[in-house]
This record gives structure tokens, C-alpha cells and sequence, in this order.
């Protein structure tokens, strides 16, 4: 399956690149513009595809290293979120997070690709629907960030295996879309480092929320 996902990227861009060398006018197949940037998103599909095989590696030899800061955890959800609406079209995030500052003892780049990953999920398996809601509560001892889909949902069997390295839930509808089943195992890894929990609430075909609980005081990692 890796293999495969690594290859499809790298077969598209060099299709598209023989296109663009051709001698023949492009005219009625693509243009120039529309071929460069098809193959600069196959870049990023490939290059995350080899981040998360690479993070995957440092996770089992206990390799991973964390940079811990105290940082503004809504402003760095916010920061995510702003950052994804710039690259994904066709959806809409709607967004309401606690007003209260809440600071958060963290590595701030790791606890960015998390939020980043359970945001792409939700976008990248929408079933009909096409709206994701980003929230977020907070008591004294914790915030917890919350991305809700309406899309295509996962089974109660299925669902305490999502965190499994390489699982992914496979059916009709599922294996339409790209991945390597790593994301999760990576995110709940860099969680749990952080003394976190990903809590998850699915329903088959209604939709998924996958949560990021989080202390709010300095523990001692
Ligand atoms: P992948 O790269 O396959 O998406 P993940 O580890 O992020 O890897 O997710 C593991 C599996 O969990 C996915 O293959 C998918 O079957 C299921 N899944 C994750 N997020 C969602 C979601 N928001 N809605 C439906 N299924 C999901």
C-alpha cells in the first residue's frame, strides 16, 4: 500500500512534465499553468506521504524530538485553520473557539501537524457534505479543540482501530480516497507526549469528531 501511494504521485508529475515537454501545442489538452500547478500538489501529496514514513521511523526507534514552549493555543488553531482555507476549495470552516487566552506547555510545530491532520481528514472524507466546525472549551485543567465533520463517518467496530499504524477503515467510499493510515498513529503519539488524549465520536455515514484535550498547566515531559 505505501508503495503504491508513493508511487501514484511520482507516475501523475511525470506525466504531466513529458505534457509540458512536448513539442506539440498543449492547446486543448491543459495549459502550461494548470500542468506546473497539478504537479507542485503532487510535491506536497509526496512530501508529506515521506514526513509522515519518517516520523513513523523516529517514533520506533523513540527518535521523535519535541521543542517544548508555552504558546497561545487558540491563535496557533486559528493559525491552522486560516492556513488551510488558503489551500482547500469547496469547503466551508466555520470556527468558534473560547475567547479566554489559554496557554498551553507544548511543542508548538508538533501540536500544529495534529490539528492539521484531523482538519484534513475531515475535509478529505466529506461524504455530501461539505462543512467542517472547528471549536474549542476549556476548564481549569484542560482545553479541548473539537473538528466535527458531516461526512462519511466510521463504524463503532472500526473506530478503536483508527490509531492503528498503516489502518485504514476500507469499504466503497473509503478506499476512494489517498493515504497511508499513518496520520492518527503519528498525532495520538505526539499527543499522548504531551499527557493529551484524541477523544473521537463517529457515526457511520453522519459524521466524525475527533477532539485534541490537552493540560493547560506545565507537566513535567
Ligand atoms: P489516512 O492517511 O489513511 O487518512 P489516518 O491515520 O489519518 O490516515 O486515518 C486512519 C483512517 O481513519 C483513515 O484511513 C480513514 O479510514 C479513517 N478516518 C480518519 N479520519 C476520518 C474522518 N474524519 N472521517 C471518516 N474516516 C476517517
Amino acid at each position: 500500500m505505501a508503495s503504491h501511494e508513493l508511487k501514484t504521485p511520482v507516475t501523475i508529475f511525470s506525466a504531466f512534465a513529458q505534457l509540458l515537454l512536448t513539442d506539440e501545442p498543449l492547446a486543448g489538452k491543459a495549459q502550461p499553468n494548470g500542468l506546473l500547478s497539478r504537479m507542485n500538489a503532487q510535491i506536497t501529496k509526496l512530501t508529506n506521504l515521506i514526513n509522515d514514513l519518517l516520523d513513523l521511523s523516529k517514533i520506533e526507534g523513540n527518535k521523535l524530538q519535541y521543542h517544548f514552549n508555552y504558546f497561545d493555543f487558540n491563535k496557533m488553531v486559528q493559525d491552522v485553520v486560516d492556513e488551510m482555507r488558503l489551500t482547500t476549495s469547496g469547503h466551508t470552516i466555520d470556527v468558534k473557539l473560547v475567547k479566554s487566552s489559554n496557554v498551553v506547555y507544548g511543542d508548538r510545530d508538533r501540536l500544529i501537524q495534529v490539528v492539521a491532520n484531523l482538519l484534513s481528514n475531515a475535509i478529505k472524507y466529506p461524504g455530501n457534505s461539505d462543512n467542517v466546525k472547528v471549536s474549542s472549551t476549556q476548564n481549569k485543567q484542560y482545553v479541548t479543540v473539537s473538528v466535527q465533520d458531516f461526512g462519511i463517518g466510521i463504524s463503532k467496530e472500526k473506530q478503536h482501530k483508527i490509531s492503528s499504524r498503516f489502518f485504514r477503515v476500507s469499504g466503497v467510499e473509503e478506499d476512494t480516497y489517498p493515504g497511508l493510515g499513518l496520520g492518527l498513529y503519528i498525532s495520538n503519539e505526539i499527543i499522548k507526549h504531551h499527557n493529551g488524549t484524541i477523544p473521537v465520536k463517529c457515526d457511520k455515514g453522519k459524521g466524525s469528531t475527533f477532539s485534541i484535550r490537552l493540560p493547560l498547566r506545565k507537566n513535567d515531559k
